[in-house]
């Protein structure tokens, strides 16, 4: 049986010999009791990284996006976000569910929003209307094939949040993937937000994991939160390390993952069942199949050949590069690609 090459998402990596090391050698002790040193020095770090005052580390980015939106919203109150947005679409209703909160969906161009989007869709006070209350953006935005925002662009949201008293969070689930594409400082991230969430089980390759990063007071709420989801861990230290090794050994290499993508985006403008490729920025690649093709058909051609993906809609294709996508591993692909009977 040859090996499958699984593009499916960057969730599928398994750790290295070096971060299972790291896993092993863990001072652990009971994080509940807030006694995990390791834990709490993942939470420190990733803080002082961002300019933040404090971080919490979840079991996953669900928890810590769900928790940053109830704290910063009250029951009936509105969040604004893009409609391609995870803590909208895919994190099961949890923005209803948990925060009793309303959504307001902006259709932003691959799911970036600006202050002229959203600025008409704040509500003014008026007992018609929920409160609109937060303001949520996606770095970088996963249904917009890995779309980066730029600092200016954040800049003005985080301004127009300002100026409205509106709370801004940040489902940084691939935030180091667009911080290494753009080349732009986390530590100017933590001036522009309330709260960041950051997966280390995507492209960094750990294999659970996110931290929470907001103010004391925010993460004390989020610590309160976390316990009540059932997510205190107790010798977590063991996950945390996987964390810290992945923030010292694999956030430069996402370079390679983002060119990896564009190999195969080159590979794949030029085939007759591709109709468009969106060009990638960091490490998804997005495409539409030709209108006499269905995307399951193609996504089931590449399964035949050992190339594993998703379809994410009846005529769109998702393929992720991560830790373990090879050069080699691409360059099969890309003959594969080339050769391909649908
Ligand atoms: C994966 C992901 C999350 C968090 O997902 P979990 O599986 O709960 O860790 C949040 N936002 C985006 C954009 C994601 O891709």
């Amino acid at each position: 049986m040859e090996q499958k090459i699984d593009f499916r998402s960057d969730t599928v990596t398994k750790p290295t010999a070096g971060m299972l090391d790291a896993m092993m050698n863990a001072k652990v002790g009971d994080d509940v009791y807030g006694e995990d040193e390791t834990v709490h020095a993942l939470e420190t770090k990733l803080a002082s990284m961002f300019q933040m005052e404090a971080g919490l580390f979840c079991p996953s980015g669900t928890m810590t996006n769900q928790i940053a939106i109830k704290c910063f919203t009250q029951p009936m109150d509105e969040v604004i976000c893009d409609q391609t947005a995870h803590v909208y679409r895919y994190e099961g209703g949890g923005i209803a569910y948990n925060s009793l909160a309303s959504v307001r969906l902006l259709y932003g161009e691959r799911g970036i929003l600006t202050p002229e989007l959203i600025e008409p869709e704040i509500n003014e006070e008026n007992i018609h209307y929920p409160r609109t209350s937060l303001v949520v953006l996606e770095n970088t935005v996963n249904k917009g094939g890995g779309k980066c925002y730029t600092l200016e662009q954040i800049e003005a949201v985080h301004n127009l949040c300002n100026i409205k008293g509106l709370k801004l969070h940040l489902d940084g689930a691939r935030l180091f993937n667009a911080l290494v594409a753009t080349g732009d400082k986390a530590a100017l991230y933590g001036h522009f937000f309330d709260g960041i969430s950051i997966c280390l089980s995507k492209g960094l390759g750990a294999p659970v994991g996110s931290v929470l990063l907001g103010s004391n007071e925010m993460i004390k709420q989020a610590r309160r939160l976390r316990k009540v989801l059932g997510g205190g861990m107790r010798q977590a230290g063991f996950l945390a390390a996987a964390g810290i090794y992945a923030l010292d050994h694999h956030v430069d290499r996402l370079a390679q993952d983002h060119q990896h993508a564009k190999a195969l985006a080159n590979a794949l403008e030029n085939v007759n069942y591709v109709e468009k490729v969106m060009s990638p920025e960091t490490n998804i690649v997005l495409f539409d199949v030709a209108s006499r093709y269905k995307a399951v058909e193609v996504v089931r051609a590449l399964g035949r050949k050992g190339i594993l993906c998703n379809a994410t809609s009846a005529k769109t294709i998702r393929l992720v590069t991560h830790l373990d996508v090879s050069a080699a591993m691409i360059e099969q692909t890309i003959e594969v690609i080339g050769k391909l009977e649908v």
